[in-house]
This record gives C-alpha cells, sequence and structure tokens, in this order.
C-alpha cells in the first residue's frame, strides 16, 4: 500500500477514488472512518482521509491519472454541482451525491 495524496476534503479523495478504481486501479482511503465521524474536522493532516494504492506498482500510473483528471477539473471546474439534499458540492459527472447518496438532477455525463 502506497499513499497518493491526503486532502481535508473528502469529496476530493472520493472523487479520485472513483477516477482510479473505474481505471482498474484497487484502492483504499485511510482515516475514513474519522471522516465520518467529524474527526477530521479537526486541521492535523495526519486525520485528513488519504487515498492509497493497494499495489505499489499502480503508484506512477495512479498519480498520472489523478494529475490528467485534475487539469481536465480545473478547466471544468463550474461543472460542479451542488446536492440539493444536503448542499455538498458533487463533482459534476457524479451523478449520486457521495455525501447523502441521493439522485443530482442535471449531472453532466
Ligand atoms: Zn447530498
Amino acid at each position: 500500500m502506497k499513499e497518493l495524496f491526503r486532502e481535508r476534503d473528502y469529496t476530493k479523495v472520493g472523487y479520485f477514488q472513483s477516477v482510479l478504481e473505474d481505471a482498474g486501479i484497487p484502492t483504499i482511503v485511510r482515516n475514513k472512518h474519522l471522516t465520518m465521524s467529524g474527526l477530521a474536522e479537526i486541521p492535523i493532516p495526519e486525520f485528513f482521509p488519504a487515498l492509497c494504492v493497494i499495489n505499489e506498482e499502480d503508484y506512477e500510473r495512479a498519480m498520472e491519472l489523478i494529475r490528467r483528471r485534475h487539469k481536465e477539473n480545473i478547466v471544468g471546474a463550474d461543472l460542479e454541482k451542488t446536492c440539493p439534499g444536503c448542499g455538498e458540492t458533487n463533482p459534476g459527472n457524479f451523478d449520486v451525491c457521495w455525501s447523502c447518496g441521493i439522485n443530482i438532477p442535471g449531472a453532466a455525463q
């Protein structure tokens, strides 16, 4: 297991996890339970959710995917959607809210 990045905002960690899983790279998020219990609100990086590849040989490929997708996200930043159920921000290509799980109307595909 090798850590790719950690980020206070679990939206980003969950988003990139789905990007990598879609590419067939097995990943795991450390500290996810801390996020869910609200401990990630404490501004100590040790508590932030961390996205990791399970197989270290996937690391370079995973980082490349993250970099590429990150650039696209900057270009398409206005595609973010606000969930009508809980008010959390979701990436524009999410059709189900990462936070509360309801369908987001008008999600870009
Ligand atoms: Zn929601």
